[in-house]
């Protein structure tokens, strides 16, 4: 009997579903296994059918978000937080930082791009006042973040429902994946605002860029090192930093970049803390982050 997949689209972008696209021909594969009975970008269906598992895309930031979190709640068997917005609250979830009304008036009474004083009208569904991951309203039975996740550990999350006996995921770091070497390089100077370096084959830690893969989850195969971009932890944080309540992004950075290249600990994790809105953004939302003893998102982000 095939297995039926639900999905559902809240506060996010929608490249989550765009990356269950980009299964392409595995996605044909998969058909003979499973039945997909509501996908919002595939198909016109507004109810919520009974089905085994369901996928939910986005955080929850408005009344829509949260009733139709629910429901996928209550008509599926296995409810799994798919992409960084729902598992951390992901980039939508840097409208933490502001309430509802706030964000209103900075998009539509002060936005640059629509007429001033063009709000939304009452279909609108009304904003909440903050934006959490749906594990803050609903139970969730698996997570895979990435942003979106990759189509590699889409497929492998799928088959791992499939064959039940199959050993969850494995839990490694960016750096795992990324074809760099950390290696001694000094002296070297903070690369404030550099997201690339001049050498494709070293670290860029070694080379005075911040790159989150040390402590971001691996659910990207490293695309962005290996394509020469620093990576800026899309995936949300590594399983030590989300079980230890004492381990920080920040000090955790700052500590191998200045064993590898002789810049102060203090110089880059006060760099890290004054641009937190870049290097927090996506799991801000979350309190495996936010209640964190040593991050004070709200005060460095001011
Ligand atoms: S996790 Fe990334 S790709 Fe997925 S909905 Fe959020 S912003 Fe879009
Ligand atoms: S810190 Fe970044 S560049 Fe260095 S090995 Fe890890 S992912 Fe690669």
């Amino acid at each position: 009997m095939k297995i039926k997949i639900s999905t559902e689209w809240l506060s996010g972008c929608s490249g989550c579903h765009v990356a269950v696209v980009d299964l392409h021909e595995k996605l044909i594969n998969l058909t003979d296994s499973v039945e997909f009975v509501r996908v919002p970008v595939l198909m016109d269906e507004r109810e919520y059918p009974r089905a085994d598992v369901g996928i939910v895309e986005g955080a929850i930031r408005s009344e829509h978000d949260r009733a139709a979190c629910i429901k996928m709640r209550e008509s599926v068997k296995t409810l799994i937080a798919f992409g960084t917005c729902a598992v951390y609250g992901g980039p939508s979830g840097v409208g933490w930082l502001y309430r509802g009304d706030s964000v209103l008036e900075k998009a539509y009474g002060a936005g640059m791009t629509n007429a001033p004083g063009e709000w939304p009208d009452s279909n609108a569904p009304k904003l909440e006042q903050s934006v959490v991951p749906i594990d803050e309203i609903v139970t969730v039975d698996r997570y895979l973040p990435g942003c979106p996740p990759h189509p590699y550990w889409i497929a492998s999350a799928i088959t791992g429902l499939l064959s039940p006996e199959k050993k969850s995921m494995v839990q490694k770091t960016v750096c795992s994946r990324c074809e760099r070497t950390m290696k001694k390089v000094s002296p070297v100077a903070l690369q404030k605002g550099n997201v690339t370096a001049a050498d494709d084959t070293v670290c860029f830690l070694s080379q005075g860029v911040v790159c989150m893969g040390s402590v971001t989850m691996e659910r990207c195969l490293a695309q962005c090192p290996n394509k020469g971009v620093a990576c800026s932890g899309c995936a949300g944080p590594s399983t030590d930093i989300i079980t230890e309540p004492h381990l920080d992004m920040r000090t955790m950075i700052a500590r191998r970049m200045s064993m590898l290249t002789g810049i102060e600990e203090q110089e880059i994790r006060q760099y890290i803390e004054d641009e937190a809105r870049t290097y927090y953004a996506y799991a801000m939302a979350s309190p495996v982050m936010y209640k964190k003893p040593a991050v004070k998102i709200r005060e460095w982000a001011q």
